[in-house]
């Protein structure tokens, strides 16, 4: 467990001002990112975070990329002191059993950044925001944000501010006006602002469900193997299973498939789960002797984006821009990328006293190229008849491209040659 420089209890009495350069919704990666830079930066800065963090949270799989984000945060020795297993590598195993060597990310580049984390989430955040508040940002716990003000005297579609609920320790409620010259939707999946302005556009080719779970004592590898994330694919390649080494023996094990075939009429998650483990054999064996420490969770219809990143006096950043899918674990590395783009653009924005859709979005495009070579990479993961193996012997060439992404080295242009070569890989359109 790491050590939080704040409590709950007087993270529910922080006082709020009336007026911030900033307003962040949304206390997780992305939102801990932007507000800790531009504090940094010496703008003032409040999130608001409905929950309390520490607060349970999917996605505890890095990817090495994220070195340079966590770099710049100033994070880097706190993970090297954590508990956090290391991450050395990913592994695929195709039809429930064929198990690949591992990619051992050091083979591509011998940089420290090549070794990354399996984070229990909730320690990883709590980390992220001590880290924004150490920089000067106001972090308000049990703060909901209700609402985003919009309009003022010279344009009613500006962003001025938000409603947020505020509670304290006691349970007395407050709800409060407190305006921005920004505002930030970094509400991850709850896509505040996304859902409200109507620009959700789901992904047609990935309706995907996940069912998972956690489980202590199952069989990890030993040495620089312990903490390799493992990709399972189940015989037939009809759904895959995430294995994720996490601390205190405990595993995080998580079966994405098509919507229809993880939420069958009838089934409920545990048999959901159960009937695909039987699918692969080399996850039954790892997990023989474990025992499950958690009741299943569940998600789906989780590959959306937004038509817009922003307007005038608002942003997109993290999960309430869009995500892809879970398989490359690209989600938190996204939202620390996305993160620095957002907060550079706002830096940029106030310092000009400009704050229009035009200056606060100019990342926009260089970003979503990033995610798209993320995305074409999860098309043909999804593929039927696609292999990785098979393509890299007819295109060897191509193996350190295949790399690039898989450690998120995804902003560079260089990719287009390789997805050319895999022409339009598309899975089925039902997921
Ligand atoms: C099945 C699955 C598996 C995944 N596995 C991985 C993985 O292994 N590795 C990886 O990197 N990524 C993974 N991800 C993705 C990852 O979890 C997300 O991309 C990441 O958490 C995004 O960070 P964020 O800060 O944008 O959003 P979040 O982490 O979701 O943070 C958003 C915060 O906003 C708060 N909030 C929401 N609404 C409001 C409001 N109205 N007012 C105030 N606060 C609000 C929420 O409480 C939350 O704390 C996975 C995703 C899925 C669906």
């Amino acid at each position: 467990m790491i050590k939080s420089s704040y409590t709950p209890d007087n993270s529910f009495s922080t006082l709020v001002d009336d007026q911030y350069d900033v307003i962040l919704i949304g206390g997780g990666p992305a939102g801990a990112t932007v507000s800790a830079l531009l504090a940094e930066q010496g703008h003032s800065v409040a999130v608001f975070e409905r929950s309390t963090i520490p607060r349970f949270h999917v996605g505890e799989s890095l990817i090495p990329e994220t070195y340079w984000p966590l770099e710049r945060l100033g994070l880097i020795d706190k993970l090297k002191a954590s508990a956090f297993p290391k991450k050395f590598s990913v592994q695929f195993v195709s039809d429930g059993w064929k198990e690949s060597a591992p990619f051992y990310f050091d083979m591509h580049n011998s940089h420290e950044s090549s070794q990354t984390w399996q984070v229990d989430r909730a320690d990883f955040d709590n980390l992220m925001l001590d880290n924004a508040v150490e920089k000067g940002a106001t972090v308000r716990m049990n703060a909901h944000v209700l609402e985003v003000l919009f309009g003022d005297e010279n344009n009613s579609d500006r962003a001025t501010g938000v409603k947020v609920k505020l509670t304290d320790s006691n349970g007395n409620i407050e709800t409060r006006e407190v305006h921005a010259k920004v505002i930030v939707d970094a509400s991850g999946t709850s896509a505040f602002l996304m859902n409200r302005m109507k620009l959700r556009q789901s992904d047609p080719y990935l309706r995907k469900g996940t069912v998972w779970s956690y489980f202590k004592g199952a069989r990890r590898d030993e040495g620089k193997d312990e903490g390799a994330t493992l990709i399972m694919q189940t015989a037939g390649k009809k759904s895959w299973f995430w294995y994720i080494p996490l601390q205190d023996d405990i595993v995080s094990v998580g079966c994405t498939g098509t919507m229809r075939a993880m939420f069958s009429k009838g089934s409920t998650p545990e048999t959901t789960f159960e009937r695909e483990l039987q699918r692969c054999p080399a996850l039954q064996e790892r997990l023989a002797n474990a025992e499950r420490c958690m009741d299943f969770l569940t998600t789906k219809d989780y590959s959306y984006s937004s038509t817009q990143a922003a307007g005038d006096g608002w942003v997109l950043c993290g999960d309430a821009f869009g995500f892809v899918d879970p398989v490359y674990s690209s989600g938190v590395y996204l939202a620390l990328k996305g993160g620095e783009f957002v907060a550079d653009a706002i830096h940029e924005a106030l310092t000009n006293n400009d704050t229009s859709a035009a200056r606060l979005g100019c990342w926009k495009d260089e970003y979503a190229a990033g995610v798209e070579n993320f995305r074409k990479l999860v098309y043909a993961f999804y593929t039927p008849g696609f292999s990785f193996g098979s393509f890299l012997k007819e295109h060897p060439q191509f193996k350190s491209n295949l790399v690039d992404i898989l450690i998120g080295a995804v902003f560079k242009p260089e990719h287009d040659a390789m997805f050319a070569a895999m022409g339009e890989v598309l899975p089925p359109k039902d997921g």
